[in-house]
């Protein structure tokens, strides 16, 4: 089973949690003054890379606090989990393997 470390609580099976999209997208400063296709991009257009993405996930069976991991999608394994709000850690290519 997959364990997924909550930074609240610690190491976790994979059940306790919900997927909550890609993390650090930024909302637009003046959403009025995007026309369609800049809002759509926004709402609906998000990367797909192979290799390490940050991610928000939800303790939906723990303590329900939203987080944010990097996660490597070629291997699905989790490389690091942080608090939502703080900046994405900035990981040297040695620490990822
Ligand atoms: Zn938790």
């Amino acid at each position: 089973m997959l364990l997924i470390t909550c930074p609240h609580c610690g190491p976790r099976p994979e059940l306790e949690f919900r997927y909550g999209g890609e993390a650090h997208v930024a909302r637009p400063t003046d959403p009025s003054a995007l026309d369609d296709q800049a809002w759509s991009e926004f709402l609906f257009v998000r990367d797909n890379p192979k290799g390490l993405y940050a991610e928000r996930w939800n303790h939906a069976h723990g303590c329900q606090r939203w987080f944010n991991a990097l996660r490597d999608t070629h291997s699905d394994k989790f490389v690091t989990t942080y608090p939502a709000g703080a900046p994405r850690p900035d990981l040297a290519a040695e620490e990822i393997r």
